[in-house]
């Protein structure tokens, strides 16, 4: 929204962020002839303005200060969450697979961790929805999970060396893999609201925004749709408070142009994301009675293995979500398991995490990355359980707002250390299959999730199955916060179901008061 234009008035309901949770929902609102509006801290990035270069695009990364504390510290800045017009979907790599019934049942199935209240036939008509609406590419036959009830939408993309690499290395020890579903387009498409996505140029750095509209971010999907049937999205606008009057949300404070605003609505959707969402609600001692707010932070296990080869491999180019394999989904001695995905990488990102990795710098660090274009690594993403020592927490240090800055508690549990030790075996293992050589691994955990579960109980969970706080009328959370468990798969096409689904429930109950 430009800054000389009015803010929104009288509005049916207001949403604080625009990510994979916030905008779909958004849309779904809109289309349904609600008076709609977004608040989004960051600015927009139009595919346009988006350059090949990971430096200069650090900018869609969330850069506020986040404390790290724990045995197994998350590190946060460049590479952790967005911020702008479209959330983390603008630097998330777009590999959307489906998570697997059984992800959702972890307690039923191994007696620890949370089953979601809710049945994976709830999410698959969004499931499908979504991956024909985003123009996911994929293979004909996806080898693991219930059959699907259509095709990807379009073709796989190409694979790049990393990928080529693993699949010939997977194939030595017989473990299936299959070209990954990716939301990314394998031939363009005409989005509604938007015009013509084109088709993915294999440029390569998906992480650091696409220019072309290929990859399925937020603002040339979902968003664009919401401002096509009339939604508004303020940009630029930090929300610093909740407000509340008579036990009702009533709006939210905003930091925009400088000054401090409030914006009105019935209703209020928090989609700020799984460590902004707890701190907003910590600040102003909301929607707690359960005491769950902030507990049980997730972040899916991540290790990373590299290895150099002979052939040149050009790590920066082509798709980097392009192989994937679910063959591990579930192993003997480990509750919940993970799965392989290729990777590609930019150089600066390289050469930071290698240093990082190995402790290595000056001339070893420079003779090293002389191999960069032989470079190729493998990522698993895996279970990571929800524990009582793993929370989020107002610490006493205040940002530049004046707020308290977050303070995030993680450590690996035993299952958590005995996967990635499993993982990284295995990937070592791969590598050396094909004869790479200087194999190092980085054990990471990646993703923000969980900190306001949803749940049926309101002793132990923050919303109700559609995300409805508990304890507070007019409030809804719709975001990787309400995630009971971690899913074993990456999180945002689950997210963007949960969206859709929360904003059914949002029109429905709506339409009910009115
Ligand atoms: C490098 C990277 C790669 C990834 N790749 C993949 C992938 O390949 N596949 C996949 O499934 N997932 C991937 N993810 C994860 C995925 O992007 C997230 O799971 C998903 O986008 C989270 O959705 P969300 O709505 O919870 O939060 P976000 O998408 O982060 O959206 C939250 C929004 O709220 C805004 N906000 C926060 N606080 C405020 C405030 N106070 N006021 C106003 N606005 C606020 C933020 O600016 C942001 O825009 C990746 C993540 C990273 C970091
Ligand atoms: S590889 Fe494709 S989807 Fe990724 S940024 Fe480049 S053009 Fe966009």
């Amino acid at each position: 929204m430009d800054r000389a234009e009015r803010l929104p008035e009288d509005l049916d309901v207001l949403v604080i962020g625009t990510g994979a949770g916030g905008a779909p929902l958004l849309a779904r609102l809109a289309a349904a002839g609600l008076k709609v509006a977004a608040l989004e801290a960051g600015v927009r990035h139009p595919p346009e303005e988006i350059a090949t270069d990971e430096v200069a695009q650090a900018g869609l990364f969330w850069m506020d200060e986040r404390l790290s504390a724990g045995q197994d510290p998350v590190p946060f800045g460049r590479n952790n969450s967005g911020r702008g017009v479209g959330g983390s979907t603008l630097h998330y790599t777009a590999y959307t697979p489906r998570a697997q019934p059984d992800d959702l049942k972890l307690r039923t199935e191994f007696g620890v961790g949370e089953d979601w209240p809710l049945e994976f036939s709830e999410l698959e008509p969004y499931y499908d929805e979504l991956e024909y609406f985003l123009g996911v590419s994929g293979p004909a036959e996806y080898p693991w999970g219930p059959q699907r009830r259509r095709a990807y939408r379009h073709p796989p993309l190409p694979l790049n060396g990393a990928a080529r690499l693993m699949q010939r290395a997977c194939a030595e020890i017989g473990m299936r893999t299959s070209p990954a579903a990716n939301a990314a387009l394998s031939r363009s498409q005409e989005q509604p609201g938007y015009g013509t996505r084109h088709t993915c140029t294999n440029r390569g750095f998906c992480q650091a925004g696409c220019s072309v509209g290929a990859k399925a971010s937020m603002d040339v999907t979902f968003l664009a749709l919401a401002e096509a049937h009339g939604a508004q999205i303020v940009d630029g606008a930090q929300v610093t408070a909740l407000t509340v009057q008579g036990g009702r949300m009533t709006g939210a404070e905003f930091l925009w142009n400088g000054q401090l605003h409030h914006l009105g609505a019935r209703t209020v959707v928090l989609a700020a994301g799984a460590v902004e969402t707890p701190r907003l609600l910590l600040l102003g001692g909301l929607a707690n009675s359960s005491g769950q707010v902030g507990r049980n932070f997730m972040a899916h296990v991540g290790v990373q293995v590299w290895g150099q080869v002979e052939e040149d491999l050009r790590p920066y180019k082509g798709i980097p979500g392009g192989l994937i394999s679910e063959d591990t989904h579930r192993l003997p001695g480990l509750v919940g398991g993970y799965l392989l995905q290729s990777l590609g990488v930019m150089p600066v990102t390289y050469a930071t995490q290698y240093a990082r990795g190995t402790l290595t710098w000056g001339p070893d660090l420079i003779e090293h990355l002389r191999g960069y274009t032989h470079v190729a690594g493998i990522n698993v993403l895996g279970e990571c359980l929800p524990y009582e020592h793993n929370f989020l927490e107002l610490s006493d240090e205040p940002d530049a707002r004046g707020l308290p800055k977050p303070r995030i508690h993680f450590s690996f549990g035993e299952n958590e250390k005995k996967m990635t030790a499993h993982a990284e075996a295995l990937m070592r293992d791969l590598w050396g299959r094909v004869g790479a050589r200087d194999v190092w691994a980085l054990p990471r955990a990646a993703h923000t999730l969980g900190t306001a579960r949803m749940g049926h109980d309101p002793q132990t969970s923050v919303v109700d199955p559609f995300g409805r706080a508990h304890d507070l009328t007019g409030l809804w959370i719709c975001d990787n916060s309400t995630f009971p468990s971690s899913l074993s798969v990456n999180p945002a096409l689950t997210q963007m179901a949960l969206s859709l689904r929360t904003a059914d429930a949002l029109t429905g109950d709506l339409k009910v008061r009115a």
